[in-house]
């Protein structure tokens, strides 16, 4: 049955702390209808990412927020139902930005064409795709780990850090990975392979992290601030590096952060121990890492030496509920919706 309708999800208001079901509104439209250059998409799968709470505040950022009543952003893997643009035909799969919806009308410029033999098509999503990319471009411009060092992160379940333990291992330094509850936990060490991993809801996990660091720490790939942050801190080596990927315990927040001002102690460091600490969007380093990543990722992920877990929901009308409970560690492993 040729289908007539897209369904979609759009913002309906704007959060407040923590995002419920109510700001986000399912619609059905028209299918889009397509002009010279593009091609009709329909969303096979739709990857659901930390960015999106900040997408859904007006707050200033290094991205425009969704508009009220837009659709919501997103990446997807889909299939090409219909083209005017000679490069694609239908049947093809492509990795597109088309968000929250079951049908699309995009230009066919900027598309990448996936070999579904070549990979699953999800992992363009996750492992093969910006998460993985995060992870590789972020730890190997500045966290550099180096043989014998120990690196430190933090949401080491997820797509970013487990990919960034791993890769730290196969550069020769000791990985300890940080996750929530004892399940995420096990999985770390005995699939990822992570030397050392601490559960981060742990009353005690600040001792145990500084046990499973004897030598303290020399990389730490912040993905999550908060608690861990105060738990890392006091470990820092000299000339350890610091790359900030993200701060998913403090995207909910609303006002001031609890506990006393750290930013003292944090200069003094800084200046006492010569640390780096460096934020980056991931973007910044397609130019210059992107390649180098196709090759690399592919081939680790072919050859068994990086692997991945993903966590995939049925359901488009699923992915608010979904996107909430990632932002509270109810996934486990690259959050992903089957359209
Ligand atoms: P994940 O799939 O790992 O999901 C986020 C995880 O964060 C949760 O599963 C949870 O894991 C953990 N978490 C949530 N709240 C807390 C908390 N209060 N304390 C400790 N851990 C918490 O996400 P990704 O791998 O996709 O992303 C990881 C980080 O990387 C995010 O901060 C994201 O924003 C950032 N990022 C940055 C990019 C950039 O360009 N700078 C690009 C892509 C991602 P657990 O249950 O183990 O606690």
């Amino acid at each position: 049955m040729t289908e007539t309708e897209n369904t979609r999800i759009v913002l309906a208001s704007r959060p407040e702390g923590r995002p419920t079901p109510a700001n986000f509104r399912l619609e059905r439209a028209p299918m889009p209808s397509l002009g010279d250059g593009q091609v009709l998409l329909k969303t096979l799968y739709l990857s659901l990412d930390p960015y999106m709470r900040g997408r859904m505040s007006a707050a200033k950022s290094y991205a425009a927020p969704v508009e009220i009543g837009q659709v919501m952003e997103g990446g997807t893997v889909a299939e090409v139902v219909e083209s005017r643009d000679a490069a694609f035909k239908p049947g093809d799969i492509v990795l597109s930005y088309s968000g929250w919806q079951s049908h699309a009308a995009v230009s066919a410029k900027g598309l990448r064409k996936l070999d579904p033999q070549a990979a699953p098509v999800t992992t363009a999503l996750g492992v093969l795709g910006m998460p993985g990319f995060t992870a590789y471009a972020g730890l190997l411009t500045i966290g550099q780990p180096k043989p014998g060092e120990t690196l430190v992160v933090a949401a080491a379940s997820g797509p970013v850090g487990s990919a960034v333990g791993q890769i730290a291992r196969l550069k020769g330094a000791r990985a300890v990975g940080i996750a929530g509850g004892p399940e995420k936990c096990a999985f770390v060490r005995e699939t990822f392979g992570f030397d050392e991993v601490i559960d981060h809801r742990d009353p005690q996990m600040a001792d145990k992290l500084a046990a499973a660091c004897p030598g303290g720490i020399d990389v730490y790939f912040e993905n999550v601030g908060g608690h861990v942050w105060d738990a890392v801190f006091p470990l820092f080596n000299s000339f350890a590096r610091i790359p900030v990927c993200g701060l998913v315990a403090q995207y909910n927040a609303t006002g001031a952060f609890p506990g006393p001002d750290r930013l003292p102690l944090l200069m003094r460091d800084i200046l006492s121990k010569s640390l780096t600490i460096r934020g980056f969007i991931q973007r910044e380093f397609v130019p210059t890492q992107g390649k180098a990543f196709q090759e690399e990722m592919t081939r680790w992920v072919a050859e068994g030496a990086i692997r991945y877990k993903e966590d995939i929901v049925e359901g488009l009308e699923n992915a608010p509920e979904a996107l909430i409970g990632l932002l509270e560690g109810k996934n486990f492993g690259k959050l992903i919706v089957k359209v």
